[in-house]
């Protein structure tokens, strides 16, 4: 070979070096504008977003339509309120007997302890079908028990914190997104278990006399509780509304 060959093979070689390396910029540059597309997309009412760099993965980004759906609550019954523009107090209204003694706060007491009703009482029929208060929920926790017992907070005689066990009988506990947790109380029968999922439309079980309620003589009814995650229960009087302000309307009032 000639040095002219030599020459030339070199100077191939150089060229080659510099198509590889300016590819490889160009690739880099690629890639850096790649990491920064997001790529939009709908799954049911939210919103979903993808990066092309790693297409697996995607973040979910809530929606109004999405918080509205999952923080509206309904009846626990299948009755005309379900659904209806009307909040908790109707239904409360309609379904409460003794205002004294049904309401979430009045005053309870026994084995020693004083304490508060933390639920509310709605005197429907026996056996009528109970329902979630939301669009979406998981089954955190039922009793087939018809005399389970459940731990309540109360005061003993010396105005001490204390709890004592009451008789809930049959229950089912349902969690929703928003972190809420309803109770259902003295069921006759549970028709879910732990981990289900449920919808609006999904029979959690039907009402009945388990628990204290059989020995009180009260009739059949059911006792509905509402506590946030650490467990203290609140007023769903106060807290709860089938269709209140919509979350969409307040973005928009935003003007964003
Ligand atoms: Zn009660």
């Amino acid at each position: 070979m000639g040095s002219r060959s030599v020459i030339l093979v070199t100077l191939l070689i150089i060229i080659l070096a510099g198509i590889i390396l300016f590819d490889q910029l160009r690739i880099g540059k690629l890639e850096d504008t790649l990491g920064k597309i997001m790529i939009l997309s709908y799954s049911g009412d939210s919103l979903v977003v993808y990066h092309p760099m790693k297409l697996e993965e995607s973040e979910l980004f809530v929606t109004p339509s999405f918080v509205d759906n999952f923080t509206r609550y309904k009846s626990p019954f299948w009755d005309g309120i379900r659904g209806e523009n009307r909040d908790f107090q109707s239904l409360i209204n309609e379904y409460v007997h003794n205002r004294n003694q049904d309401h979430y706060g009045c005053a309870r007491s026994g084995k020693g302890i004083k304490r508060i009703h933390e639920g509310i009482d709605l005197f429907v029929p026996e056996n009528t079908e109970v329902y979630p208060l939301g669009d979406y929920g998981v089954v955190i926790d039922v009793s087939h028990n018809p005399n389970h017992l459940e731990w309540v907070e109360g005061e003993n005689a010396k105005g001490e914190p204390d709890s004592v066990q009451v008789e809930y009988g049959k229950i089912v506990k349902v969690l929703y997104p928003e972190g809420l947790v309803s109770t259902y109380v003295h069921l006759n029968e549970v028709y879910v278990a732990i981990g289900d999922e449920v919808h609006g439309d999904t029979v959690l079980g039907l009402t009945g006399v388990t628990g204290n309620l059989l020995r009180s003589g009260k009739a059949s009814h059911l006792h509905l509780e509402l506590r946030y995650l650490d467990g203290s229960s609140f007023d769903p009087r106060h807290r709860l509304h089938y269709r209140g302000t919509s979350f969409g309307d307040f973005v928009k009032m935003l003007k964003l």
